[in-house]
C-alpha cells in the first residue's frame, strides 16, 4: 500500500495492488466501483490521464499503469482511496519498488499483444505523435520543446522492464513556476510541490537536489505515453515516436490506431516466458 498527496486534487490518497486472474487485466476499484484501465474509461484532462466510467473518476492514473505494463504486469486489481493516483515524488519509481519488492508470478495463459501493422499519426498544431509497425517489441522516441531553461529535449528507447527502471521509472512531473500558480488560481495541481514535481523558473530548476537526468522532461514525457498507450489492454509491438506530445495526443493516436484497425490482438504464444504475469500479494 502506498499513500500520499494527489498532484491534483491535494487530498491525502492511497493505492494498494492485489493479485488478479488470468485475462482480468488491469482492474482499478474506487468507491466500491471497478474501473477497468482501458481505453474507453480513459479521459485526458489538463496534465493527467483520469479513468471515469459507472459515475467514478480515478484520476492521474498514468505513471501506475505504466509501471505494470512495462514490468509485465498483465493483470492486477489496483484499489485507490481518495480519487486519485497518489502522486508519490512525481515518478513511477515508487510503484516499480513496490512491485519489484512483492515479486510477480507466471500464469499458464499464453500473454496478449496488440501488434501494429500499420502507420497511424495525428497531430494538433506542431504537436504530433505516431505508431508505425515494428519486427518486435516497443520502441519510444520522445522530443520536446519548451522555452528555455528546459528547451528541446529527446530520449529513445526499447521499452523493456531494466529500461523501463533505469532510464524511465524516476523521471519527474515538471512544470514551471508560473504555471503552476495559474493552475493553482484554477484549483488544479493543488498537492504539487517540489516534493513531486520538478519546478522550473526562468533561471533554472528550483528543487534543491537539481535534475536525476539532464533530459528528465523528455524521459518523463515518454513515461506518460508509456502509461497513455497501456490503456490499450496489453503491450504493443510498434514504434512510437512524438513531438511536443501530451496525454491528449496520446489518448487520440491509441483511438485512432484501434478505429483505424492498425492495432491487431496477438497471442504470444513461442515462448513459455511470456507466461501473463500478476502481482503478488505482500
Ligand atoms: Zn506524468
Amino acid at each position: 500500500m502506498l499513500a500520499g498527496l494527489g498532484v491534483h486534487n491535494g487530498r491525502n490518497t492511497r493505492v494498494a495492488l492485489e493479485p488478479a486472474s488470468a485475462d482480468a487485466g488491469i482492474i482499478f476499484v474506487a468507491d466500491g466501483q471497478e474501473i477497468e484501465a482501458l481505453l474507453p474509461n480513459a479521459q485526458a484532462l489538463q496534465r493527467q490521464t483520469s479513468l471515469i466510467a459507472n459515475g467514478v473518476a480515478i484520476a492521474t492514473i498514468e505513471h501506475l499503469v505504466a509501471a505494470l505494463m512495462s514490468l509485465g504486469v498483465d493483470n492486477a486489481v489496483v484499489h485507490v482511496t481518495g480519487g486519485e493516483v497518489p502522486a508519490m515524488d512525481g515518478s513511477a519509481r515508487c510503484f516499480v519498488d513496490a512491485i519489484d519488492e512483492v515479486g510477480l508470478v507466471f500464469l499458464k495463459q499464453h500473454k496478449k499483444i496488440l501488434r501494429v501493422v500499420a502507420p497511424v499519426r495525428v497531430s494538433d498544431g506542431a504537436a504530433w505523435a505516431q505508431l508505425t509497425p515494428a519486427s518486435s517489441g516497443m520502441s519510444f522516441d520522445v522530443e520536446v520543446a519548451f522555452r528555455q531553461p528546459i528547451g528541446r529535449q529527446r530520449h529513445v528507447l526499447s521499452l523493456t522492464p531494466e529500461t523501463f527502471r533505469n532510464e524511465l521509472a524516476s523521471a519527474r512531473s515538471f512544470g514551471s513556476l508560473d504555471e503552476a500558480q495559474r493552475l493553482w488560481s484554477q484549483g488544479l495541481a493543488l498537492g504539487a510541490s517540489l516534493e513531486n514535481s520538478l519546478v522550473y523558473d526562468e533561471r533554472g530548476v528550483l528543487n534543491p537536489h537539481g535534475l536525476r537526468y539532464e533530459n528528465e522532461c523528455a524521459r518523463h514525457k515518454m513515461l506518460d505515453a508509456v502509461g497513455d498507450l497501456a490503456l490499450a489492454g496489453a503491450p504493443l509491438i510498434g514504434a512510437f515516436r512524438s513531438y511536443r506530445s501530451g496525454h491528449r495526443l496520446n489518448v487520440s493516436l491509441l483511438k485512432a490506431a484501434f478505429e483505424a484497425g492498425a492495432l491487431v490482438l496477438e497471442k504470444a504464444r513461442n515462448s513459455p516466458a511470456r507466461g501473463q504475469l500478476t502481482a503478488i500479494s505482500p
